[in-house]
């Protein structure tokens, strides 16, 4: 057998057997188009799509951990997966992210850039780093974003924030460049101009919203999700009252709950998305897409 063909096979074998490090063969590099990657096959959810296999991409190969029983088997992770998990970065932006994740040894399924484009790091049969208890149940987003601070002690969201005609703006700081947001050019203003107050964790809290073009993508990758993975359902934790609870939730309801959550939801000493995240037009969208009615 020639070198290369060793190599081939070698590779192949790699990509089967080893779950950790190696991702699966990387196909060849082509432009983003709007599929998802689990256990090596693809889905279509309608939106752009960079994956660790595409430039340019972002990988947490040999940072992430099957998830238990080291799966590739999609039935077997339908079983498992039930959670998905929205999370602000505190970056502003998805390569910064990146970055951070890595230095502090953590990983996440998708980053959700201000232009909205999304970038799969992991095939989701990974188990990635992003939730304490729920990573063995959840896929992961970190939606590019300042974060949420009490009322006047946010100085970086007036540090970042530029106002024009038109309202506020991201305005990177000038060492950062682009930024390497994707869309050439793109003004990221948030969905609503004014910081949103909210209380979040049982504490208030001021955030400028995510972009538009944030909430149509994680709108398309919720759905997506969903119908990959059907017991991930479009709804978020409730409050008695009804509203989506804006705090973290006991074990036993965290452990009965099968759909979207925000990380605060799963820990106490988290806050994200935060108080701007819109959650009822958001899972509204989700539904829609579904083609569901509201439960
Ligand atoms: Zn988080």
């Amino acid at each position: 057998m020639s070198g290369w063909k060793i190599g081939l096979v070698g590779a192949l074998l790699l990509g089967l057997c080893a779950c950790r490090a190696n991702p699966p063969p990387a196909a060849a590099l082509r432009p983003p188009d709007d599929e998802i990657v689990v256990c090596g096959q693809r889905f279509h959810i309608g939106t752009p799509v960079v994956t660790w296999e595409q430039f340019p991409g972002y990988s947490f190969y040999g940072k992430g951990e099957c998830f238990v029983g080291g799966t590739r088997d999609p039935e077997a992770l339908r079983a498992q997966v039930d959670q998905f998990v929205l999370h602000f970065d505190v970056c502003g932006i998805s390569r910064t992210c990146y970055r951070v994740l890595l230095e502090r040894k953590l990983s996440v399924h998708f980053m959700l850039d201000v232009d909205g484009t999304l970038y799969q790091a992991l095939d989701l049969a990974e188990r990635a780093w992003h939730a304490t208890k729920s990573n063995t149940r959840s896929i992961g987003v970190e939606i590019a974003n300042l974060g949420a601070y009490p009322p006047g002690q946010g100085r970086i969201l007036d540090e970042w924030y530029a106002q024009d005609a038109d309202g506020p703006y991201l305005a990177l700081p000038a060492r950062l460049g682009d930024g390497g947001i994707r869309t050439a050019g793109f003004v990221a203003r948030p969905a609503r101009p004014a910081k949103v107050v909210g209380e979040t964790q049982g504490e208030t809290l001021e955030q400028y919203d995510f972009t538009p073009a944030q909430y149509a993508a994680l709108e398309k990758l919720a759905a997506g999700l969903a119908r990959v993975f059907p017991r991930i359902e479009p709804e978020a934790p409730r409050a008695p009252d009804g509203a989506v609870a804006r705090g973290a939730l006991s074990d036993e309801a965290w452990k009965d709950f099968h759909g979207i959550l925000g990380h605060y939801h799963v820990q106490q000493n988290k806050t994200d998305p935060g108080p701007a995240f819109d959650w009822e037009d958001f899972l509204a969208a989700v539904r829609a897409e579904l083609g569901r009615t509201a439960p």
